[in-house]
């Protein structure tokens, strides 16, 4: 069972899927779930992480509603 998973996995990765790093306790402001790692925007000198390219677009266009400064 457990070799099953580990070779599923393999051929996972062989075809590019990963499992996206998240950054623990980091939450996305613009919707609250927790964000990925490589999704961020610098705003005033502050970085900030979000879910998807979606809820950076939102943060993009309203900074200022969302960042809290
Ligand atoms: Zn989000």
């Amino acid at each position: 069972m457990e070799n099953k998973i580990k070779s599923l996995i393999k051929k996972l990765r062989r075809f590019g899927f990963s499992v996206k790093p998240k950054n623990k306790g980091l939450l996305d402001p613009v919707c609250g779930m927790e964000a990925a790692n490589d999704i961020a925007f610098n705003y005033r000198g502050q970085t900030y992480f979000f879910c998807s390219d979606h809820c950076r677009g939102q943060f993009e266009k309203a900074p200022d509603r969302y960042s809290g400064q």
